[in-house]
């Protein structure tokens, strides 16, 4: 169902996003495993629907592969009805209760695109034209390794270039990734601009400058392999990072302390 975006509706809930976490069978026992038993937990009914749709995209990390699954994400959501559409990839940690607040503080009368862009500028690109010409274009995207959110309405919007087939001929049309196609749907087509917060984050940035008291405010976090060592964020416990590479049952312990799993404080 779909509901109608009236100025009497009811204050956003996690009910009303749309969450959807990309991943390839290679990464289901090493990466989904994590993020099911510890935010996904928390987000059942957030994160695609009927929890998991198979594409029929090639399990290749190649553009044309990549922006299959972004469409297939984008199809989902816009038949769920829901107000926002939220993607992470399988290596992300999302706070829900940080993700809530952030995107309450829209009104829903806006355009909004919303994320941390990879680069310091924005990308360049070249649009064919008709009769064998290109024109030179530029815009922000926001790194899909950061996760990003669009609300329902600007994603109707975006629909002529980014539903059904229609995502993975603008991304080949630009030979960009899927991340850098919705900048360029949003910035190019549309004439609106990314957002930008610093809640979001990727692996591309060095996480353990983020101090143990902001962790809890953060949207998105993530954990990666840097220059062969392990870019993760910083938090004393209370699992060893050898139990917990990541990071993210450690942190997931500190937003939840109630979590079966999470070592108990002793009430005396
Ligand atoms: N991914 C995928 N198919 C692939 C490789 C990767 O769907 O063949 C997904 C992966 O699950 C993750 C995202 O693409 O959600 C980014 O992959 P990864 O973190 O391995 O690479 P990065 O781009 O961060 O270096
Ligand atoms: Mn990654």
């Amino acid at each position: 169902w779909q509901s109608p975006p009236s100025p009497l509706s009811p204050e956003l809930q996690l009910q009303d996003v749309f969450i959807a976490v990309k991943t390839t069978r290679t990464f289901h026992h090493s990466r989904l495993e994590l993020l099911l038993d510890t935010w996904v937990s928390r987000t059942r009914e957030q994160v695609i629907r009927s929890h998991l749709v198979v594409t029929n995209c090639s399990a290749e990390h190649t553009h044309p592969a990549l922006s299959c699954k972004m469409a297939a994400e984008f199809d989902t959501f816009l038949a769920s009805g829901l107000r926002w559409f939220c993607h992470v990839d399988d290596d992300n940690y999302v706070n829900p209760r940080a993700l809530l607040k952030l995107l309450k503080t829209f009104p829903q009368t806006r355009d909004v695109y919303l994320g941390r862009p990879s680069l310091n500028r924005p990308i360049r690109a070249s649009e064919p034209r008709p009769h064998n010409r290109t024109r030179l274009v530029q815009f922000w995207f926001a790194t899909g390794g950061a996760g990003f959110c669009i609300n329902r309405k600007l994603a109707l919007k975006m629909a002529p270039w980014a539903s059904g087939p229609r995502f993975v001929e603008t991304s080949a049309l630009i030979r960009l990734p899927d991340d850098c196609t919705v900048g360029y749907i949003v910035e190019c087509k549309l004439g609106g601009h990314l957002q930008l917060s610093p809640l979001f984050h990727s692996h591309l940035e060095t996480l353990q400058l983020l101090g143990a008291a902001q962790l809890p405010e953060q949207v998105t976090l993530s954990y990666g392999i840097f220059e062969g060592k392990l870019n993760v964020i910083k938090l004393e416990g209370p699992f060893s990072p050898e139990e917990d590479p990541s990071r993210f049952r450690s942190l997931h312990c500190l937003l939840y302390p109630d979590t079966p799993w999470c070592p108990q404080l002793v009430a005396r």
